[in-house]
């Protein structure tokens, strides 16, 4: 059996314990870029006259001491490449990884006494045999007192994991969803329309991706409604389609997914023309649409378009009369409408939608408004946000459900996500290199992207159900059809049942 996968969450301390020629340092390269190490021997050098100056000893510790503090303060992952047997210094490491919030684990090199020796003799400057003995003679009280020093995990020497934090105590909520599985739905954002094919592709690369996505079980698709690529996806003159026209193309590509935005903006259109455009998507998609909805916030974009942007108060007025208007033109008769900020005398829209009535989902997390919006006129809401972020606010979309005399089960509640999928760990690390930009470094990018295994994925959404979640949409930075299908494999992991879609 070969060793054991030291897994390690991002950002972490890894704080180096083993005798001199145990191997700590070239552990260290195989595993870390050179700047993520912090080694003694390197800052004698630096301070002193050579790696072996023991004089420059305490200056050498105190600039360690200094560049730690930098790095944790940064949240930069970072290994500490010293001897580790002194108790005080390992307290140290592990207080100011505390300070941070950063994990701080310890990696134990037990490479036997005599493989040292052979490696220190073969050294151009060997450490002296005696004081090499009194290293390795502390070895066993070390490892002895490290259960009790508080680390996040003490590990023997191996290979790396380096997961994000949020996917770190994954493989444990996936077992649990193996021994216990829980439903979980899953949809699919496409918030990029920016391929190599570039424009002439983007119909026949979208086709593949919708079909890809029914075939791998998702259950709805979605794309967002803004007319230039937002800051938080990509530069504006990236390309971004319509949302409706792009939806309408979906509804002919597809058969069983249902279609949405995620959200659409009160503010681009009339709120009565808006009701007309899901009804016509409802009737050509055979019954599919969702009308997403939500105050819009993407000031610039309405600049470049001509459109006003009003004061929030009259965006959530819009929102509001919306979700009132909405339903009325899909709905039987000709009810006259007068709202905050439309009146309609007739509410007419034929063809009436094929669903009897079109599910609404409310984007947004804002707790006293949004959130009250949700609970009083909304079938759907969408939370951004961790587990316990998300756990939060089903309880205060609880309790406004509580006052408006609904129960909090006839409400659907999403969340949003982006995904990098593997099958391996090493297929995540290859597509995380591959996919990361240049200002990123690999741990900012994988945990920006929640890059993680089959496994790992599982558990995350186990999380998320745990905390309320009844559909869980998805974008994902490489999405092409290989990526959609990799991702059937989460999907199948939960069972496609019970309410929601
Ligand atoms: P440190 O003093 O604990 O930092 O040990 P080093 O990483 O500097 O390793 C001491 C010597 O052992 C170096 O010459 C390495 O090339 C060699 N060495 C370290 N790890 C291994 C290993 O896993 N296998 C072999 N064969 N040599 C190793
Ligand atoms: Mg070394």
């Amino acid at each position: 059996m070969g060793p054991v996968t030291v897994r390690l969450p991002i950002p972490c301390l890894v704080v180096l314990v083993g005798p001199s020629g145990s191997g700590k340092s070239t552990w260290a390269a195989e595993h870390f870029r050179p700047g993520q190490t912090v080694a003694s021997d390197d800052l004698r050098a630096l301070v002193g006259e050579g790696r072996y100056d023991q004089r420059a000893g305490t200056d050498a510790f105190d600039v360690l001491d200094l560049v730690l503090e930098r790095r944790l303060r940064r949240w930069l992952t970072t290994v500490v490449d010293t001897l580790g047997l002194d108790a005080t210094r390992r307290g140290q490491y592990q207080a100011a990884a505390a300070r941070h919030g950063v994990p701080c684990h310890v990696v134990v090199f037990d490479t036997p006494g005599s493989v040292c020796r052979a490696r220190n003799r073969a050294r151009d400057r060997p450490v002296p045999p005696k004081v090499l003995t009194g290293q390795l003679a502390a070895l066993a009280p070390t490892r002895a007192a490290l259960a009790d020093e508080g680390f996040e995990g003490v590990h023997l020497a191996g290979p790396v994991e380096l997961v994000p934090r949020q996917l770190f105590s994954a493989p444990q909520h996936a077992a649990r969803q193996r021994e216990a599985p829980m439903p979980l739905r899953f949809g699919l954002q496409i918030p990029s329309f920016t391929w190599e094919s570039g424009p002439p592709g983007i119909a026949a690369r979208l086709g593949e991706v919708a079909a890809a996505a029914e075939q791998a079980g998702f259950t709805s698709l979605w794309v967002m409604d803004h007319f230039v690529q937002i800051p938080q996806v990509g530069p504006e003159w990236q390309d971004m389609l319509d949302s409706y026209t792009a939806l309408g193309f979906l509804a002919g590509r597809t058969s069983t997914i249902r279609l949405g935005t995620l959200v659409t903006g009160v503010t681009y259109r009339n709120l009565a023309h808006l009701a007309k455009i899901l009804a016509t998507l409802d009737v050509v998609s055979g019954g599919r649409a969702i009308c997403g909805l939500g105050a819009a916030w993407h000031e610039r974009e309405h600049k470049l378009y001509g459109w006003e942007f009003p004061p929030t108060k009259v965006r959530y007025d819009l929102l509001e009369d919306a979700l009132e208007l909405l339903p009325l033109m899909w709905g039987s008769g000709n009810p006259r409408y007068t709202g905050r900020t439309i009146s309609i005398p007739e509410a007419i829209c034929y063809p009436r939608p094929l669903q009897a009535k079109i599910p609404v989902l409310v984007g947004g997390s804002g707790e006293t408004k949004t959130l009250r919006l949700v609970a009083r006129y909304a079938d759907a809401c969408n939370l951004f946000g961790d587990p316990a972020t998300v756990r939060r606010k089903v309880g205060i979309l609880g309790s406004h459900c509580f006052d408006e005399g609904r129960t909090l089960a006839s409400i659907t509640v999403t969340n949003l996500s982006t995904v990098l999928v593997g099958r391996s760990r090493e297929e995540v690390d290859r597509a995380v290199e591959r996919l990361r930009p240049r200002s990123a470094s690999p741990e900012d990018f994988s945990t920006r992207v929640s890059a993680g295994t089959i496994e790992d994925q599982v558990g995350r959404f186990r999380q998320y159900v745990d905390a309320g979640v009844q559909t869980a949409i998805v974008n994902m930075p490489d999405l092409d059809a290989a990526a959609v299908e990799r991702f059937a494999d989460v999907i199948a992991a939960f069972p496609q049942e019970g309410r929601g879609w």
